[in-house]
């Protein structure tokens, strides 16, 4: 996990506004060659050279979209990142830059913004993307950070989310579930430390869990991947919502109906020890919990040679003509209508 010590507290109102931005930029370097101007002047320059940009923009809210109780500053500065990166993978496009626009309250010291910084620095560094610019004011309650994302590709790479076709194979990297059960036991532990502050929470069976909550990484390798293996998606959208709710997004823009099946979802063996402690079911939680930032896409069958046995790929179903519908076929055999419930309707439920 980040490191997250910093203990003093240094006034933002006695830094100001550009003391602010220099301090919390200066450190940043440029990586690509299609950055031209970055930080400092009214607008940045890119150079998009032959290929098309890709823009891809999120605004998170504290206490709508993170909690600082749990999601130490690092982290979400981290995490803030890889969830616009993970949009611009989902297109087969490369990103190159982003910007950040930051809205704090004066219950925010510098130091807290250095740790937030330090978490998109550090996703910066390892993904190398340029930051490019950003906006930053002042919020008389809580936290607001918007990051927009920027790649590139050539127009023959791109993916949409319409392309899929009945017989197309569907794919997903990585597993899926253990952000959403990360999440199931971070809030436990905040109850439990709410009662008793002298609680030491023993997190060690749910560590991939934990990670994938609050550190996830978004897939920078599967375009490339795809590449390699001569691959070009049909169609392809990142999970950020639980595969029942991308499905939805990938059938209905595509016009076709799928079959997934149950005994092909990939889990993390925490996830199922997890679901059992929890009495929750782990097929539901694979399809309905969210911020995995995996990808999920569809390949023509005849592609099937060049994706089995990949450990990156599991083949999870089909594409089916659009009267078929959405079903998940049971391990026993039957066939259940998908429902296009997000992470979102979940936790509301
Ligand atoms: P303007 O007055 O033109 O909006 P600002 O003073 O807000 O310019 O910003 C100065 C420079 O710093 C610009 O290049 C802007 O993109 C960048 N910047 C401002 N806030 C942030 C931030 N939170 N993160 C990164 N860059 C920022
Ligand atoms: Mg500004």
């Amino acid at each position: 996990m980040l490191e997250d010590k910093n203990q003093n507290r240094t006034s933002l109102a006695d830094l100001g506004e550009f003391g602010l931005i220099n301090h919390i930029t200066k450190y940043f370097t440029i990586s690509n060659a299609s950055t031209i101007k970055a930080i400092g002047d009214d607008a940045a320059v890119l150079d998009a050279s032959q290929k098309q940009t890709l823009i891809s923009t999120d605004l998170l809210i504290e206490g709508v979209h993170f909690d600082l109780s749990y999601m130490p500053l690092k982290h979400l500065g981290y995490k803030a990142v890889m969830v616009n990166l993970s949009d611009i993978y989902a297109m087969n496009a490369v990103a190159e830059q982003i910007t950040v626009s930051l809205a704090v309250s004066n219950r925010f010291p510098l130091e807290a913004i250095e740790e937030l910084y330090a978490g998109i620095q550090l996703a910066c560094e390892t993904y190398k993307i340029d930051l490019i610019g950003g906006d930053t004011t002042s919020s008389t309650k809580g936290m607001l950070l918007s990051i927009t994302a920027i790649g590139k590709a050539a127009k023959e790479d791109i993916v949409f989310r319409d392309g899929a076709k009945p017989t197309d194979l569907i794919v997903l990297t990585g597993d899926i579930g253990a952000a959403y059960l990360g999440l199931q036991v971070l809030e436990r532990e905040k109850q439990v430390f709410q009662i008793n502050p002298q609680n030491q929470p023993d997190l060690d069976n749910y560590t991939y869990l934990i990670e994938r909550q609050l550190k996830p990484e978004a897939r920078k390798d599967i375009p490339g991947l795809l590449k390699e293996l001569q691959v070009k998606p049909t169609s392809m959208i990142d999970v950020s919502d639980g595969i029942s709710s991308e499905l939805f997004h990938i059938c209905t823009q595509s016009n076709v109906g799928c079959k997934i099946y149950e005994d092909k979802l990939p889990l993390d063996p925490q996830v199922i020890s997890t679901c059992e402690e929890f009495e929750l079911d782990s097929t539901t939680i694979a399809l309905s919990g969210g911020e995995d930032y995996e990808l999920l896409f569809t390949v023509p069958i005849d592609d099937y040679e060049k994706i089995k046995g990949n450990p990156n790929f599991s083949i999870i179903g089909h594409i089916t003509e659009k009267s078929q519908g959405l079903e998940l076929i049971t391990r026993g055999g039957q066939e259940i209508p998908l429902k296009a419930q997000g992470w979102n309707a979940l936790k509301n439920s």
